[in-house]
């Protein structure tokens, strides 16, 4: 079983033939609405790719935490750790989408900001039965490092996907067995925090030098993903697609490498799988409409 400990946004995406500059109002075109956040995106991929796994998170106690939590259901992922917050809304995504593909996007966390470590204690069952925990940063970085104490307690892998980017301690980057940033994360994760673009084997090998003993995957879109563990370090390529919606692509990456890990599998074959079903993932639009399946990734693995 994989537990996620994460985000739970509900999307609200308009189209709109521009985007609006500031104090102007543009009329829309279409609306619609699809729940997110990384944390259920990653806990959906997995559950796609036919794996137990749990959500710890948080909603409010509103008609969109209800929506979400019955979509978590829908993919057949437990939802005995997310916890309904009288105290905060749902978190929401407000994106508008130009002809061009352009973008706007802002994010009101809402109740992923009240995930505390309380409410992660409250869950040790859920943390105890896991294989490995995996996180992100849009819930407290504080409610991230008490999931990993406890799952390492309990003998589970901890994978953290740190994104949106942030500067993180050594203490917190010593309690990830894998760390899995695309490569802005990554520079970002240095000490100092860099903006230039710098190449994945240095990246990795500054990252190994803050925490020695850590597995690092740095993803490079669709030139694929670098691995550095142990004595290992390979650039996996990317499968070539036509890509039709990046977006959620890291999420993908991230849930079908730690599926593929808690099976057994080396930490090379959790990335090629993990490329496959990124690919598969690009190639549809939507981060939770047509995740691919296991049979789906398997097929395109062995061509
Ligand atoms: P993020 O979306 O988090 O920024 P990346 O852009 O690095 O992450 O993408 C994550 C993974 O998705 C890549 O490592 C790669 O395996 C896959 N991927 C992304 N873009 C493409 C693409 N255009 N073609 C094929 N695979 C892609």
């Amino acid at each position: 079983m994989i537990t996620v400990v994460g985000s739970l946004n509900m999307d609200l995406v308009a189209e709109a033939p521009r985007l609006p500059a500031a104090g102007e109002t543009v009329l829309g075109r279409q609306y619609r609405q699809s729940p997110g956040g990384k944390g259920a995106n990653q806990a959906c991929a997995v559950a796609r790719l036919g794996v137990p796994v749990q959500l710890i998170g948080c909603v409010g106690a509103d008609e969109f935490g209800r929506q979400m939590t019955a979509n978590l259901a829908a993919f057949g992922i437990g939802h005995d750790g997310v916890m309904a917050k009288r105290d905060a809304p749902s978190g929401v995504a407000l994106i508008v989408v130009d002809d061009h593909g352009e973008n706007q996007i802002v994010v009101c966390g809402g109740a992923n900001a009240t995930l505390g470590v309380e409410d992660i204690r409250r869950q040790a069952g859920i943390i105890g039965n896991a294989r490995a925990i995996i996180a992100q940063l849009e819930v407290p970085l504080n409610a991230v490092a008490t999931a990993f104490r406890m799952g390492r307690d309990a003998g589970a892998l901890t994978i953290l996907n740190p994104a949106p980017a942030q500067p993180l301690s050594d203490e917190m980057l010593r309690l990830c067995d894998w760390i899995i940033p695309n490569e802005s994360e990554a520079a970002r994760l240095l000490d100092p925090p860099s903006n230039r673009p710098q190449e994945p084997a240095s990246l990795s090998a500054a990252l190994r030098q803050r925490a020695p003993g850590i597995g690092v995957v740095i993803t490079l879109g669709a030139k694929g993903a670098w691995l550095d563990h142990k004595a290992e370090r390979l650039l996996v390529p990317s499968f070539p697609v036509e890509a039709v919606d990046t977006v959620g692509a890291g999420d993908v990456f991230v849930g079908a490498f730690a599926a593929r890990l808690v099976e057994g599998g080396t930490s090379r074959q959790a990335v090629e799988f993990a490329t496959a079903a990124a690919a598969l993932a690009v190639t549809r639009a939507g981060a939770q409409a047509g995740l691919p399946s296991r049979g789906e990734t398997e097929a395109l693995l062995q061509g």
